[in-house]
Parts: structure tokens; C-alpha cells; sequence
């Protein structure tokens, strides 16, 4: 694992995001060892296995306590998405425990925080995250609206262990982000599932997704967002070339869909985004579930 060192860490996005209401980003590691194929930050900076470029940024808490002890002086106060760019539970966390050093100062800090993970890992850090959720100040706009100070979604593509394991394939498997997520919901928690991406014809299809939902329900979850997926890049390290070696292998009757679906955009057109929203409307009404953290 390379250590390196960085200048900021924190960093301030310019609108707050829709689905996941973060208005700051927190990456501890640099690449991710989850290796998703269809992962937005793939190309050719962390090669085809992104757990041989790994990083960690090991003056990240100094950086990070000068950054949010600034934000707190200006009264900024805003939920961090902690990680947008790697999953703050990799394999390396075990050792390095940047995300629990992060936790603490977001704790100090009395920050609210979004945890997006696909590990059972986050189990060990649940007392922190306690505290934070009684302690945290939101940003005015928010603190009618959510009451919590800590958010935790967990991600899928599919809940098919198979599947799963060919596409993420440094991930737990969704069994056990289901079984983990039950955890938190029963330690207190405000969770969710996070179905971003699903994957077209494969886990976006009325069965899969009434599958999700009823999950979802299943295993505690207060939520659900469902969207598409961006596929990037003509590299061998892209995105949509390692989705396309994966479609060759498990699905080569798809490839033509595909096509059709990815021609020219890095995201499926309109009336696709339009009917899976329809659709996921629909089954999650059925269900009684809502569609969005708050
Ligand atoms: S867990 Fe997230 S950051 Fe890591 S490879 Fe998968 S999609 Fe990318």
C-alpha cells in the first residue's frame, strides 16, 4: 500500500447532491480494492485491478481536523459523504483505520455524515457514529427536514451473489451488506439501500427490482434510490470496456442492447432513465417504502 500525503481532503462541492443531500466529499483512500467494473472513477490513473494502485492518505486527519475547524468557524456546516470515491471499509481500513480517525473528528467537529459502504466493516465504528448522530448541527435548510445526524446506505447492483462476485469483486457479497445494514437499523440507525447502478436488463427488471424493494424492506431499510448506469472511457481500464468484457462473458446475448443503449452517451438516454423511474415509483408505492433519504 502506498502512503501519500495531501493538501486538502475535505473537499466542498458547489450544490448539494440530490439523492444523498452531501454538500462535502471524504475519500481516506485513494482508488478502492472493491474493484466494481462498472466503477466511475476507473481509467487508466489506477489500472484494470485498483487494488494494485491503492493509496492511503496518511496525513489525512491533520489535513482534515484544520479543514473542518475552518468550516466550523464559518458556520458551513453541511453532510460529508464519506466515500464518494472509495468505500470507506476497504480491506486496508482494518489496518489503517483512516475512516474511524475521520469519524472522530467529524465527532469533534459535530458534522453530520453519510456513510455509503458496501461492508460489514462499518459495524466496528457504530458507537462513534451514535455519537455523532445525537451531536451533529445540519446545515439551517436541512435540520427541519432530518433529525439524524448520520445516514447509512448501503450500495448494490444486484442481489445476485454470482453476479456480484464477477462485478464486485472485492465487495462482501449482497447477502451480507443485507444482513450488515439489518445491524445498523437494529443499533438505531437511519438506513437505506443504495441501488445505484442497476444494471440494464440484468437487475433492472420489474422481478429484480421488486426484488430489491422487498429486501429492502425486509432487512430494515427506511429507504431506497434506484438509478442507472454511466459507463466511461474507451481505455482498457474504463469502465465501459471492463462492463463490456464482463457482458461478453456472462451475458453476450445483451451486448446489442447494450449498444443500442450506450452508443454514444456515457448514460442511457431519456425514455430508459424515464421508464425505470416509472417503474421503480410503482413497485416501491406497492411497498410502502420512499424513494429518497428524507
Ligand atoms: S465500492 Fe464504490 S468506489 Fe469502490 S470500486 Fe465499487 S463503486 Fe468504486
Amino acid at each position: 500500500m502506498r502512503e501519500i500525503l495531501v493538501k486538502s481532503i475535505l473537499n466542498k462541492k458547489k450544490k448539494r447532491d440530490s439523492w444523498f443531500l452531501d454538500d462535502y466529499t471524504l475519500n481516506p483512500y485513494e482508488g478502492c480494492s472493491f474493484n466494481c467494473q462498472y466503477c466511475y472513477i476507473r481509467g487508466s490513473k489506477y489500472g484494470e485491478n485498483m487494488a494494485e494502485g491503492l493509496a492511503v492518505k496518511i496525513n489525512g486527519r491533520e489535513v482534515l481536523d484544520r479543514q473542518l475547524a475552518f468550516r466550523v468557524k464559518k458556520d458551513q456546516y453541511g453532510i460529508i459523504a464519506l466515500a464518494s470515491a472509495t468505500d470507506p471499509y476497504i480491506r486496508a481500513e482494518e489496518q489503517y483505520k483512516m475512516t474511524q480517525g475521520f469519524l472522530e473528528l467529524i465527532l469533534k467537529h459535530r458534522f453530520p455524515v453519510l456513510m455509503i459502504t458496501r461492508s460489514e466493516l462499518i459495524v466496528r465504528d457504530l458507537d462513534i457514529l451514535k455519537e455523532i448522530d445525537k451531536q451533529a448541527i445540519h446545515a439551517p435548510d436541512l435540520s427541519g427536514r432530518l433529525n439524524r445526524g448520520v445516514v447509512i446506505s448501503f450500495s448494490f447492483s444486484t442481489l445476485d451473489p454470482g453476479i456480484a462476485a464477477t462485478l464486485e469483486p472485492g465487495a462482501p457479497l449482497p447477502q451480507a451488506r443485507l444482513e450488515t445494514m439489518k445491524k445498523c437499523k437494529e443499533a438505531g440507525f437511519l438506513v437505506g439501500m443504495n441501488c445505484i447502478p442497476t444494471l440494464p436488463f440484468i437487475s433492472d427488471t420489474d422481478e429484480q427490482l421488486e426484488q430489491m424493494v422487498k429486501a429492502a424492506k425486509a432487512y430494515g431499510a427506511d429507504y431506497i434510490l434506484i438509478g442507472g448506469l454511466t459507463l466511461f472511457g474507451s481505455g482498457p481500464a474504463d469502465s465501459k470496456m471492463l462492463y463490456r468484457k464482463f457482458l461478453e462473458r456472462k451475458f453476450p446475448e445483451l451486448i446489442p442492447e447494450y449498444k443500442k443503449l450506450y452508443r454514444i452517451f456515457y448514460a442511457p438516454p431519456e425514455s430508459y432513465l424515464r421508464d425505470l423511474n416509472e417503474r421503480a415509483d410503482r413497485i416501491c408505492n406497492r411497498h410502502g417504502i420512499r424513494r429518497s433519504i428524507v
